[in-house]
């Protein structure tokens, strides 16, 4: 009972305005659902968990509804800064510290894995997400001297990775026109994309694959029985196994995981553009950049040679009336030779945080999962939930499946003669043992 969603031709609920949405192409509108339907996989939220978890499912062989309260793309997926760093939010020296090399390393591997399935995705669907490689770490602080080298040799010594390097204060200062930074850590194989583009190239491939997907299909409930009945307020969809991809933007569908998790407001800004000469003179090239503050900053160059500026937060619910406003002192204190340009974009937009810095995935009943709180390093790491979450998912069901594949043929005598074919036929048997 496999049914496409048909395309819409009204928009249903709005991208908000930002400079992905000015520059993602022409977007289609998913009708929202309306009726009941079955699937073996239930997926709640269309950012890069959920659609994922969806095209991987779908993949593996498993029929797959994806339910999107507002549109694909809505939430943090399509409105980051889309960084992709190596490695976990926390670093490895953190990990080792928290849990040995073992774990740490494997944390680590896990990263590169994660790095690679997005880098395979944009190759095997051919997305066109502006992929970018390299990622330079500007040190705004004394605090922080000479640990660049010494992160570099610990990559290159304990985990294999050998090509990171650092740069004292005028290495950096040539790649980042930027008096804040003392000194760098420069990293070629982490990337960057235009994480809106991204994610709607991965909707399309899952909706390609089979996985239908419906916008303005806000979940309002679902209940914890096998199968599962998830509800929205036209619709419901009985499935086996359901997926919550929600992360920020949960709310209150999910109090078990709801407090593992603090939702934050993230801001960004593009500029105007600003010509290919100075847009190269602030930054050397496309790779991306961000600082070692608590409060971090991230930018880089678009490909029409605007600054894409992320910085500054909130826990509130609801952003600064005036985004541009609240971001810009951030951008002029890195680049104040930045004061007379005009700001063409501003946006905000939630992710989630957790306690420890590190995802929070897990399994609430034998078949919900979820995973969340990738702490403001998502990209990477949340498209590799969903690609886990699928193949446990999958490995689930395959195994029930060894057993329900066993062949068995019916008892002779039918319903109404099996007893007593049965009952003969282990007598027979039993008899047999005691020969
Ligand atoms: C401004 C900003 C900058 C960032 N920069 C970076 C960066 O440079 N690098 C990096 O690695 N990470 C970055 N992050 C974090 C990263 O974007 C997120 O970790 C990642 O996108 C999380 O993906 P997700 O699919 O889990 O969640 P989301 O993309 O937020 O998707 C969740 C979806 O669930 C939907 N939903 C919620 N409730 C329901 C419901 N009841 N029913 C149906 N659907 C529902 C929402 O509408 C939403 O579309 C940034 C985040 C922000 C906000």
């Amino acid at each position: 009972m496999f049914k496409m969603p048909q395309l819409v031709t009204e928009q249903q609920v709005a991208y908000p305005e930002s400079y992905y949405t000015a520059t993602a192409g022409s977007v289609e509108s998913l009708p929202p659902l309306d009726g009941k339907e079955q699937a073996d996989v239930c997926v709640i939220g269309g950012g890069f968990t959920g659609l994922s978890a969806a095209l991987n499912l779908a993949e593996l062989g498993l029929d797959v509804v994806l339910l999107e309260a507002e549109r694909v793309g809505f939430g943090a997926s399509g409105r980051c800064g889309g960084l992709i760093g190596s490695g976990q939010r926390k670093d490895v020296l953190e990990t080792e510290e928290l849990f040995g090399y073992r774990q740490s390393r494997l944390l680590w591997d896990m990263a590169e894995l994660a790095k690679q399935e997005i880098r395979d995705r944009v190759a095997r669907h051919g997305i066109d997400c502006d992929l970018q490689k390299g990622q330079l770490i500007g040190v705004h602080s004394k605090r922080y001297l000479g640990y660049s080298a010494e992160y570099a040799d610990v990559l290159a010594e304990r985990y294999a990775y050998p090509d990171c390097h650092a740069l004292d204060r005028e290495g950096t200062r040539a790649m980042v026109a930027s008096d804040d930074f003392l000194e760098g850590f420069f990293d070629p194989n982490a990337a960057t994309i235009h994480p809106l583009r991204y994610t709607l190239g991965i909707a399309a491939a899952a909706r390609e694959a089979g996985v239908r997907i419906y916008e303005s299909s806000r979940v309002t409930g679902y209940t914890r029985s096998d199968p599962a009945t998830v509800s929205t307020a036209a619709g419901s969809v009985e499935a086996a196994f359901v997926v919550l991809a929600c992360n920020g933007y949960l709310g209150r569908l999910e109090p078990r995981v709801a407090d593992r998790i603090i939702p934050i407001n993230n801001f960004m800004i593009a500029t105007e553009p600003l010509g290919e000469e100075r847009a190269y003179s602030l930054i050397s090239g496309r790779f991306g950049v961000h600082d070692s503050r608590f409060i971090v900053n991230y930018f880089r160059l678009s490909d029409d040679h605007r600054l894409l500026f992320g910085g500054g937060k909130n826990y509130r619910v609801g952003f600064p009336s005036d985004i541009a406003g609240f971001v810009r002192p951030y951008m002029l204190k890195v680049f104040p030779q930045l004061a007379d340009v005009a700001i063409d974009y501003a946006w905000g937009g939630t992710l989630s945080v957790t306690a420890n810095g590190l995802p929070h995935f897990g399994r609430l009943e034998p078949n919900l999962y979820f995973a969340q709180g990738y702490s403001g390093h998502g990209i990477s790491t949340a498209n590799y939930a969903g690609k886990l979450i699928a193949e446990a998912i999958a490995g689930r069901a395959a195994q029930f499946d060894v057993f329900a594949g066993l062949p068995t043929k019916p008892f002779p005598g039918g319903t109404l003669f099996r007893y007593p074919g049965m009952v003969l036929g282990m007598l027979y048997y039993s008899l047999k043992d005691r020969l």
